[in-house]
């Protein structure tokens, strides 16, 4: 079982992999700044009391994003871990086009937990896009964004109200048209 040592080792263990990484914002943020935010946006709404929950959180994009596969994930923090992350991953062989259309497809079908961490990435995604979008984004495209979003959101709802809540608090945010 996963302890709070693993936590922290969790951590490490994405800040080395993610180290060479930043946000695609105009502010170029660290990438490790996105995997706190959403880490703690699932403690928050969750209380805390599932500690493989949050360790998913931590990783939820390092199969997408580095070298690191499913294998090794359940090697260093068990099944149910990998079995999260492998969850929230897309299937980067797909062009960007039918990935995001199977996000959406798939958010339905996927575990409570496994929900909670795309509902916490949604917003935290919608917070990065408020504060520092990405400098070659015109209008539009940040509103098929938010659209797109949205629809992923949908498939999650009635998973956790106060995380749906911060969700639509970030969209409402934006002025669309
Ligand atoms: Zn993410």
């Amino acid at each position: 079982m996963n302890t709070i040592t693993d936590l922290a080792r969790a951590y490490h263990f994405a800040a080395v992999r993610h180290t060479n990484q930043k946000r695609k914002g105009k502010a170029g943020e660290p990438y490790i700044n996105h995997l706190t935010e959403v880490t703690e946006l699932v403690a928050s709404a969750t209380g805390g009391g599932d500690i493989d929950l949050m360790i998913a959180a931590v990783l939820h994009d390092i199969i997408e994003d580095t070298g690191v596969t499913k294998a090794d994930l359940e090697h260093a923090f068990g099944g149910r871990v990998a079995g999260f992350v492998s969850e929230v991953t897309d299937d980067k062989s797909l062009p960007k086009a039918e990935r995001k259309r199977l996000q959406i497809e798939h958010a339905s079908h996927i575990s409570p937990e496994a929900k909670i961490i795309k509902l916490a990435d949604k917003t935290a995604n919608l917070h990065s896009l408020r504060k520092s979008p990405p400098a070659d984004w015109p209008a539009d495209q940040v509103e098929d964004y938010i659209t797109w979003s949205q629809k992923v959101v949908a498939a999650c709802r009635g998973t956790n109200k106060w995380l749906e809540q911060r969700f639509d608090e970030a969209v409402a945010t934006f002025e669309i048209r």
